[in-house]
């Protein structure tokens, strides 16, 4: 059976069959040592893991594997966090900034070794990451990167305008950032092959399984579904944009936005001849960014911030349609086939968080859009955390207390207001 098929059915799902677990239904009471909920990147790769190093795992579901943003993302595996290596050191102080940078400039490799380990067929191409300048303004930042990263890595370079021209094969930047620790991959293969690995190490993942409260009571964590209760003696929360009420209040931590994305036909080659090579991701630096790369069958994909409420009809996805357009007129008669979107969580320093929930109870949120690359890399550190409690061997730092975000319930406006607001500043720029 093949994913249900909706006017916003993604680029990756099209005709690509859902992911089929042959066993019995959730039991209505069941017990395991771990407890991961959420299938996607970050609750896969912990429980993998933790199944590698012979711990019994129960991964906890609430829809289908990739139909979360694991598998409707935009494939874009970049380093590093959005800010530059200068700025985590001045939030953080040295010897946590430098940890944060270390883990977030290796993460691409750490989810390239993953993918290796396991043969995931995921459709992987190394080239780059390319942030390109359309003013004065964004070009300072690329030069301020530059310079930065080059403290701390030789694979970044700055290009000037024909550089950018030629790799983009856009005349619309005036230089661009680029790293060549970046890479590009099917997102919905790399989550459905994770799920594989897991269930081959021992994990046992359920699921149109939604966990609607958890809590801890008598040493041990209860999570409570519609119709069946599992108990486990540590938990994992990575449910990240997708949370609902399970643990209060960790909804309000972060902002939901949703993330649109589309797809043009199949294209001639001679029409993509001098657009984007394969391998390489690219965002641009608006406020109000939009991402763009080269996709399966010589499609090009772009994504960018949506509406506020879920689409209605293909209409709303016109303002994608027409930048990409701006951005290579060659595309003014290109027709588009995939329109879809997903959620994305959003923290108001743009940096994700570890939160510890109680005992031997963790998550892991608010990847601000780089989850790709950080989420996979991330989970052998979780499962170590999990196993043996030692925040110190954390590459982030934690929270032990969840830090809401004031009049959380306003969000939909903070998100409006805040929109219109990086829109005007974009446009002044
Ligand atoms: C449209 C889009 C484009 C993006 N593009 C990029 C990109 O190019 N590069 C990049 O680095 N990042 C990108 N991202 C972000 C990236 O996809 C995420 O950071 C990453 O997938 C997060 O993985 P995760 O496992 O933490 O969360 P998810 O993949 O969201 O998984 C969470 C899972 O938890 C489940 N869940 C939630 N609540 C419950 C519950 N109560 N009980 C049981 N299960 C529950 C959900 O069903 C879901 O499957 C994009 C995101 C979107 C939406």
């Amino acid at each position: 059976m093949t994913y249900k098929t909706s006017p916003f059915c993604s680029v990756w799902h099209n005709n690509e069959p859902y992911f089929f677990i042959d066993q019995e239904p959730l039991p209505t009471k069941m017990e395991a040592e771990f407890v991961i909920v959420g299938g996607g990147f970050t609750g896969l790769s912990t429980a993998l893991d933790l199944a590698l190093k012979g711990k019994e795992v129960i991964v906890l579901e609430g829809g289908k594997i990739g139909l979360a943003a694991s598998g409707l993302n935009g494939g874009q595996l970049n380093p590093g966090f959005k800010h530059n290596p200068t700025e985590i050191i001045n939030s953080f102080g040295s010897n946590i900034g430098k940890k944060l940078i270390e883990f977030g400039a290796n993460a691409p490799k750490k989810t390239m070794s993953i993918i290796k380990q396991h043969k995931i067929e995921c459709q992987l191409e190394k080239g780059g990451f390319v942030q390109p300048a359309h003013n004065k303004a964004s070009l300072r930042i690329v030069d301020n990167r530059v310079k930065d990263w080059k403290k701390y890595t030789d694979k970044v370079d700055f290009l000037d305008k024909n550089e950018v021209a030629d790799l983009l094969g856009s005349d619309c930047y005036i230089g661009g950032f680029l790293d060549r620790r970046g890479a590009t991959l099917n997102p919905l293969r790399l989550v459905k092959g994770l799920a594989k690995a897991a269930i081959k190490a021992g994990v046992r993942i359920y699921q149109n399984s939604l966990v609607t409260r958890v809590y801890f009571s008598s040493g041990k964590w209860h999570f409570m579904l519609k119709n069946s209760s599992v108990q486990g003696m540590a938990a994992g929360i990575f449910t990240n944009a997708y949370t609902n009420n399970l643990i209060k209040p960790l909804k309000q931590t972060f902002i939901p936005v949703q993330s649109f994305q589309i797809a043009t036909e199949r294209l001639s080659k001679e029409i993509t001849r001098d657009l984007i090579p394969n391998g390489f991701g690219v965002s641009d630096l608006n406020r109000l960014l939009v991402y763009y790369r080269r996709g399966p069958d010589n499609r090009i994909l772009m994504g960018g911030r949506g509406t506020f409420i879920k689409p209605k009809s293909k209409g709303d996805f016109v303002l994608l349609e027409r930048k990409l357009t701006n951005i290579f007129p060659i595309l003014k008669d290109a027709k588009f086939q995939y329109y879809w979107f997903g959620n994305v969580s959003i923290t108001p320093d743009f940096m994700p968080r570890l939160n510890i929930l109680g005992p031997r109870a963790i998550s892991f949120l608010g990847c601000n859009g780089r989850g790709v690359a950080l989420s996979p890399a991330l989970g052998p550190y979780l499962s170590d955390w999990l196993i043996n409690g030692n925040d110190h061997r954390l590459p982030l730092p934690v929270s032990k207390k969840l830090k809401t975000i004031p009049f959380h319930f306003l969000h939909r406006l903070y998100v409006a207001a805040v929109s219109s607001y990086f829109k005007a500043r974009d446009w002044v720029d």
